[in-house]
């Protein structure tokens, strides 16, 4: 390949040692772009391999590049979910609205919605071969010095590495370790969700239903026509349940509750919540720290700055904020500089986006009786509209060229 844009620093990163916390998006995003600069990449991964599963998610604007820069859009554009039609449904289950995909939020033909698991796959397929994957393991304790950060693992092994990066989501372990406990950074957004897979019994195709009383949702999303359904139930809870955050058996008590003598397929899903073994289960909510970086340590993706699902802007930060940060590393010889240039860059991107929440994101989600009527006389109207057009937030940044290919 020809490089472009040759940093005279590059070599001289030939041969540091990167360690990143976290197989899933950021995670292996940054492996392949720190590994392409010459760096030595081990990932280590809590879970025993990567994990697939978890509802569908968009790629947009900036993002799209960077995944076509790594060579996989077309295979994610195979991937891409066609969904036909949204329906919106009352209490009792009668209609509310139907809106077409083309205005339902994305720029039909550019953007793209994949399986997250999908997209991690097709992360791994492209870093496997090249980078060292330890899976079922973690970091237990971080030693920084002058010289390095010495590691002491799970499972026993001491390493030690030039730099260490946290991609380990939203309960990051590294930011909790480095910065200091979750709640100094979290800004719960009111909701609390559970995801999970369902049989689809009910003969959906290409299609999500939703179904809303103030304060509630249940959708069923059939991303193809197969066998599975995604389900998602979505409620408002003024106060984070603490308790039930790392507890599955006290989350599945929690939305059965919330969501008891509920109407239309919502008993049926509350059954298959209980026999689903991926059940996914937070809350809504934002990471926003004053600095993502502490000496040796840095942060990328939702340990950084997750946006919550609300912007649906999770995995395109995680992919662009991987791209900024192996590219400020490889075209600065010193971590600090290097740092430094990756919060310049990319925060003010990150504040766009975390901002769409408070631009009516969570409008798919109204608390009370009127504002539900209020969206769903917007979604009626969404029928006469032309396609959607890209959102500012999504684009607003620029990539550089890549520092070097080797
Ligand atoms: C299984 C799964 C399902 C998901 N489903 C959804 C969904 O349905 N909707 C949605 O909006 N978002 C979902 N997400 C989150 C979504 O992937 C992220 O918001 C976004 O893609 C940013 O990705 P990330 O790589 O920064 O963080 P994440 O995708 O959260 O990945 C973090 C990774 O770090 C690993 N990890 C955590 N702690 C440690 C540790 N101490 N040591 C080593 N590894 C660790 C995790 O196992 C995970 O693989 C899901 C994430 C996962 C892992």
């Amino acid at each position: 390949m020809t490089p472009t844009g040759l940093s005279m620093d590059v070599s001289t990163t030939a041969k540091r040692r990167v360690l990143i916390s976290g197989a899933s998006i950021s995670g292996p995003a940054l492996a392949y772009w720190l590994h392409r600069y010459g760096f030595a990449v081990t990932v280590v991964e809590k879970a025993g391999a990567l994990r697939g599963g978890g509802y569908p998610i968009d790629i947009r604007g900036t993002a799209i590049e960077v995944v076509r820069r790594m060579g996989i859009l077309p295979r994610l554009q195979n991937a891409h979910i066609d969904s036909r039609r949204y329906t919106f449904l009352n209490a009792d289950g009668s209609l509310a609205a139907s809106v077409p995909r083309a205005v339902a939020g994305s720029v039909e033909g550019q953007d793209l919605e994949v399986r997250r698991g999908d997209l991690a796959a097709a992360l791994y397929a492209i870093v496997r071969d090249d980078v060292e994957f330890l899976f079922n393991d973690s970091i237990d304790t971080l030693d920084q010095s002058e010289q390095g950060v010495d590691v002491t693992f799970h499972g026993g092994q001491r390493r030690t590495f030039d730099l260490v990066v946290g991609a380990d989501g939203m309960h990051s372990h590294t930011r909790k370790s480095l910065f200091g406990p979750e709640e100094r950074f979290h800004r719960y957004l009111g909701y609390c969700f559970a995801i999970f897979t369902m049989p689809n019994t009910f003969g959906l195709s290409h299609e999500l239903m939703m179904w809303n009383t103030p304060g509630k949702a249940a959708a069923l999303y059939a991303v193809g026509d197969n066998d599975e359904l995604h389900a998602f139930l979505n409620f408002h809870q003024p106060e984070p349940p603490s308790d039930a955050l790392r507890n599955p058996d006290a989350q599945r008590d929690l939305v059965a509750s919330v969501f008891a003598g509920a109407g239309w397929e919502v008993p049926a899903m509350l059954n298959a919540m209980y026999d689903a073994d991926d059940l996914f289960f937070d809350t809504a909510g934002q990471i926003r720290m004053p600095h993502w970086s502490s000496n040796r340590v840095a942060l990328v993706g939702d340990a950084a700055y997750a946006p919550s699902f609300l912007t649906g802007q999770g995995s395109s930060l995680a992919l662009v904020g991987a791209y900024m940060l192996a590219h400020s590393l490889a075209t600065n010889g010193d971590h600090t500089a290097a740092f430094a240039a990756y919060e310049r860059d990319v925060r003010e991107f990150v504040a766009m986006n975390q901002a769409l929440v408070d631009n009516g994101a969570a409008t798919l989600f109204p608390t009370t009786a009127l504002a539900l009527e209020q969206r769903n006389t917007m979604l009626r109207k969404l029928i006469t509209m032309p396609s959607a057009t890209a959102r500012p937030a999504h684009s607003a940044i620029e990539l550089p060229e890549l520092a070097h290919m080797s």
